[in-house]
């Protein structure tokens, strides 16, 4: 007897980036991680974190953290939820927007998790395919039958960033879908959509600490919306969704927000820098808005190139997918780190 819903026995899991052992001494640039630690005062918090509070359950609604995203977005804090990551806002938009019969609207290459709840709600899936050159064309939508948008912006894995006034046309003229902007790498671009919130209803915005806060293992993420939507993850998310530890640690990184600045300044920085250097051997690379360069090199097979990287210690991400099977995906780390990325690439060319 099989009692797996049928939907999650036809499920393709999600397949997430190599996460190799913490003492292997791999250069990590497969999972856009950040590569600057937490602000020094984070250790502080850990060392004096008062342990007995764990007794207790975390606070429900994150008042604190509530408050100080609030303070620092200027946006209600009626108008703000917390996750533990945005990969569970994300599961929770598809409990709380979805019925069985609804439709949903992806982009051609996106943040392949989307898929999965598809999946597992048994909706239908349409594709807004994308142009030669990676581009979205939000003129399209408006021909698709579905309830909701998913736009990864700037996306993933090719960085490219839909601009907002595109995405605010779309809004105005496709007031019957409702549009999840899901800015996980939207504090490495030049704008971002949360503006658009105070004009557009049918807008859900999420945000990560994930990238440009150094905070993937503190899970933590948020959704801004109307306060309509906002009660409605509310209502389905687990209660006791940020541990306690996260919620302190959350809030630090608001009070150190310049800190964190001063990394996304120099990320962005090496972004391109590194991008010219890729360019000068021969890639082509698409213009990132993000912590990653996606790029492709017309002599060379990206699966080999990451394979060779991958022997010598430095892991970046292969797409083994139609349309994706060509590039790589490489996150910016340190300085350091960039300049070994690029003697490698360099040495590999010379020797095929
Ligand atoms: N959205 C996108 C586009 C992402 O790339 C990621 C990270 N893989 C997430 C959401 C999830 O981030 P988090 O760590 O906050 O769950």
């Amino acid at each position: 007897m099989n009692f797996i819903n049928h939907n999650v026995q036809k499920l393709k899991a999600y397949v997430y980036g190599e996460q190799p052992s913490r003492s292997s001494g791999v250069i990590k640039l497969n999972t856009n991680e950040n590569p600057y630690p937490p602000h020094p005062d984070m250790k502080k918090k850990l060392a004096g974190f008062r342990t007995d509070l764990l007794r207790l359950y975390p606070d429900p609604q994150c008042h604190a953290l509530t408050k100080a995203a609030s303070a620092y977005l200027a946006i209600d804090s009626g108008c703000i939820v917390f996750g533990n990551g945005s990969d569970e806002l994300i599961a929770n938009i598809f409990k709380i927007f979805f019925g069985s019969n609804d439709k949903v609207l992806f982009t051609e290459y996106t943040y392949t998790y989307y898929h999965v709840f598809a999946g597992i709600h048994g909706l239908r899936v349409y594709t807004l395919p994308m142009q030669h050159d990676f581009k979205v064309d939000l003129k399209l939508v408006k021909n698709y039958p579905v309830k909701v948008v998913f736009l990864t912006n700037p996306n993933s894995p090719t960085g490219i960033a839909v601009p907002a006034a595109q995405i605010a046309a779309a809004l105005k003229e496709n007031k019957n879908k409702l549009f999840i902007i899901d800015e996980a790498y939207a504090d490495f671009a030049d704008e971002n959509c949360i503006p658009l919130l105070r004009h557009f209803s049918n807008l859900v915005i999420l945000r990560t600490f994930s990238k440009a806060f150094s905070f993937c293992g503190g899970r933590l993420g948020y959704a801004l919306s109307t306060k309509k939507n906002i009660k409605a993850f509310f209502k389905v998310k687990d209660p006791y969704n940020i541990s306690t530890v996260t919620q302190l640690l959350g809030e630090d990184i608001f009070r150190n927000i310049n800190y964190y600045k001063g990394h996304i300044k120099k990320i962005i920085a090496l972004r391109e820098h590194f991008a010219k250097q890729l360019v000068a051997l021969g890639f082509s690379v698409l213009p990132s808005s993000a912590n990653f360069i996606f790029c492709t090199h017309p002599g060379l097979s990206a699966a080999s190139l990451a394979a060779y990287l991958r022997e010598n210690n430095i892991l970046v991400r292969y797409f083994n997918k139609p349309g994706l099977k060509k590039y790589l995906r490489i996150t910016i780390g340190t300085e350091l780190q960039m300049q070994k990325v690029y003697k490698r690439i360099s040495h590999y060319l010379d020797a095929n």
